[in-house]
């Protein structure tokens, strides 16, 4: 008798439902509209895409080498949960370069992406009740992953670098268990200096704090600083930082999935059980690449940057002599946060409307302000990391949209 007749029929169990904890986890903004934008695309549609922060150069070629010189010679087993001994020295000698005098080999953890290491930092630290202060403004992993710890999310105004060092300061109580910096920003670009960082130290200094400093943007800057200050380098503070980074914007290595933490003494066990939980380990021929990356020439993130810069005047301008937008050339990172308040009121649409109509009526996909919390209310994110077609095809695209009116 064939199996399925032997077996008598039953009620079938409830469909399999997930977890509660887990409704807690937000999709990504701009994933989300890449994958609109594929689907657009795959429909025949010319889409200028400027919605995912990914760098539209390739891997520098040095460092594409040694990935697959490493996989040729047998590089394909299991690493050290920690990440490889070398490239953990050379991340150390690179946060050196940064000022972080005390960052030592042994206190880095290698993970896929600087996304994997947010998501142990936060795991980390935060407790159920437990409050922790995110930028609003702010990259959607840290609101999305400190909600599901269970912690307590206090959101700190960032559109800029004063206004977000005073929201800080004033937002801290003894509940405060971590405060999540990004400098320079993801969505608005905002870079602190040496003084505001010191101002967010002696603000933290007093209370049972650990930082989560994102530093992903850390070496694109648009002046002539090699990188942006680090509250880890701060006197006393790698005790109480843990440093987040990642290869993916500054090598464009975005697909690798290479980042670190750089972790206090007192966390470093913790993070490497969430670790080797999580993923066990980096695939050793892309911690090869990553010491490429940071031993070899840095002559194509010299390149990069200065091509940066010349996007970023571009489509900044661009979008400043739009009617009803106006848009400030960011300090670092590599998108314009333009606000499109007044066009968006002009033409009766909520800003998701505006950023909807954008690609829709004007195939220019950005991602909407409140993507990043609410206080991205009015604007919406353009990357001018994009390719220079890219680039060109929304301006020409803006241009014409706007001049056709808003409706
Ligand atoms: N942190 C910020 C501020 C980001 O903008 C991003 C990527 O967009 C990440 C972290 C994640 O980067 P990775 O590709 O290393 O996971």
């Amino acid at each position: 008798m064939p199996y399925a007749a032997a077996v008598r029929p039953v009620a079938l169990p409830r469909p399999t439902r997930p977890s509660r904890r887990t409704a807690t986890l937000t999709l990504e903004g701009a994933f989300d509209v890449a994958a609109r934008v594929r689907a657009l695309r795959a429909a025949g549609r010319e889409i200028a895409d400027l919605s995912i922060g990914e760098p539209s150069f390739a891997t520098p070629l040095h460092i594409v080498e040694a990935g697959i010189r490493a996989l040729r010679d047998g590089e394909t087993r299991y690493t050290p949960i920690a990440g490889i001994e070398p490239l953990r020295v050379a991340i150390a000698a690179s946060l050196h370069r940064r000022g972080i005098a005390d960052a030592h080999p042994d206190n880095v953890i290698v993970t896929p992406g600087a996304k994997g290491a947010l998501f142990y930092a936060l795991q980390a630290t935060l407790d159920p009740g437990d409050e922790v202060l995110i930028p609003d403004p702010g990259f959607p992993a840290y609101a999305s992953v400190a909600a599901f710890t269970g912690a307590e999310i206090r959101r700190y105004r960032a559109l800029d670098a004063s206004g977000a060092v005073e929201g800080i300061v004033n937002a801290i109580t003894a509940r405060t268990r971590v405060v999540v910096l990004n400098s320079p920003a993801n969505p608005s670009g905002l870079t602190y200096s040496h003084n505001q960082i010191a101002a967010i130290g002696d603000a933290v200094a007093g209370y049972d704090i650990t930082v989560i400093s994102d530093e992903c943007y850390g070496n694109l800057l648009h002046d002539d600083r090699i990188s942006a200050p680090s509250i880890a380098a701060l006197p006393g503070f790698a005790d109480r930082t843990i440093v987040v980074d990642s290869f993916s914007k500054s090598y464009a290595m975005t697909g690798w999935r290479l980042g670190f933490a750089l972790v206090p003494e007192s966390l470093r066990r913790t993070v490497l059980r969430l670790a080797v939980n999580g993923h066990s380990c980096v695939p050793g021929f892309v911690q090869r690449a990553g010491i490429a990356a940071l031993t070899g020439s840095q002559g194509a993130v010299r390149r990069m940057r200065q091509e940066l810069r010349g996007r970023r005047d571009t489509l900044v301008g661009t979008l400043a002599s739009l009617p009803g937008v106006s848009c400030a050339p960011p300090d670092g990172a590599f998108y314009a946060f333009a606000d499109v308040s007044r066009a968006a009121a002009r033409a009766g649409r909520s800003t998701d409307a505006f950023a909807d109509w954008l690609l829709d009526r004007g195939s220019v996909a950005g991602v909407a302000g409140t993507a990043f919390g609410a206080g991205g209310e009015g604007r919406v994110r353009f990357s001018f990391a994009a390719s220079p077609d890219q680039l060109a095809l929304a301006v020409e695209a803006l241009r014409a949209l706007f001049e056709g009116g808003l409706s």
